[in-house]
């Protein structure tokens, strides 16, 4: 596998793809990379002949108090990781490579940005955004990979595709579990044993709710309330918010439907976690992190969420 730090070092590999011939598959990350961003590269190996991975700590999609300056790292073994599955080269630019002096444009972005993520951390999907544009951009991927996990962030990203018109073909990939529920998240190091318990409340409340549904519940404040009931059992979590809303607008809805997003967030002592489920196809629709490193057929990722 081709580690590439530079535009023209990825530029010549793009043009050595292309010049094989095949599509070319790409899987933007932050890095510390887990079975979750290993589903996306299976996914664009399905998808594509040549698979692209970019480790990437975005600063512009951190605010003044996140946690950029501890956010995990670990290069080499994302390498390995991502070799390991057949990924065929690694951009791994520097904060220079990507912002040199003076870069300042920006993508703003359009409908769906401002409630739930978009409220809570102010200027992330402008910096996650203008992140994705650059590296589309650069790869000029055929396909891209992004996980359900950050649904909102996989909306904005289909909406910019179709507004700013890249010929990029977007997978969105079902959320990576725990065999107990826990989203995979690279943020998970940070949570002490207890917290980890607390956490588990959220998969708890989307499991809880997706029975709701199925129950034949459809009215978005009773499902609501089950959501706050069910999260009031983890007293450790403070919740910031919980979304029931249109996948394709993030707006909230009165009534739910098979598509309706839940989507939470909430902090287990320092660590901020987000979570969601489509109603019409729950939690267990996607794979274990246990099911991937054992993987008993092909098609070891579910379906694709929007
Ligand atoms: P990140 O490194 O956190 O920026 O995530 C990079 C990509 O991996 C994004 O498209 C995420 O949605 C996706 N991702 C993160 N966690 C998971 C997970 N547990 N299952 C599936 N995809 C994920």
């Amino acid at each position: 596998m081709e580690q590439l730090e530079t535009v023209d070092g990825l530029r010549a590999w793009v043009r050595a793809a292309r010049a094989r011939g095949g599509d070319i598959g790409f899987v933007p990350t932050m890095g510390y990379l887990h079975e979750g961003h290993l589903a996306l590269i299976d996914a664009a190996r399905r998808e594509a002949r040549h698979v692209i991975v970019s480790v990437f700590v975005n600063p512009l999609q951190f605010g003044p108090n996140e946690d950029l300056s501890r956010y995990p790292r670990d290069p080499a073994r994302d390498r390995a990781l991502a070799e390991g599955r057949g990924a065929e080269a690694f951009f791994l630019p520097s904060v220079e490579t990507m912002y040199p002096a003076g870069a300042g444009t920006r993508v703003e972005p359009g409908e769906g940005a401002t409630r739930w993520e978009g409220a809570a951390r102010p200027g992330h999907f402008a910096g996650v955004l203008t992140v994705v544009a650059k590296l589309f951009n650069l790869v000029q991927p055929d396909v891209a990979c992004f996980g359900q996990k950050d649904i909102q962030q996989a909306l904005l990203v289909r909406r910019m595709v179709r507004d700013l018109d890249f010929p990029v073909r977007l997978v969105v990939v079902p959320t990576v579990r725990e065999p107990d529920g826990l989203a995979l998240s690279s943020r998970n190091v940070f949570l002490s044993p207890s917290e980890r318990a607390e956490a588990l409340g959220i998969s708890r409340a989307l499991r809880a709710v997706t029975e709701m549904y199925r129950g034949g519940e459809r009215r978005a404040d009773v499902l609501e309330s089950v959501m706050q009931e069910a999260l009031r059992l983890s007293p450790g979590l403070a919740v910031e918010y919980i979304a029931i809303a249109d996948p394709g607008t993030m707006e909230p809805v009165d009534r739910v439907g098979p598509d309706t997003v839940v989507a939470v967030a909430a902090r287990a002592g320092g660590t901020r976690l987000i979570d969601n489920v489509i109603l019409g196809q729950g939690l267990d629709d996607a794979s274990t992190a246990d099911e991937i490193e054992n993987p008993s057929g092909d098609d070891h990722v579910g379906r694709s969420a929007l």
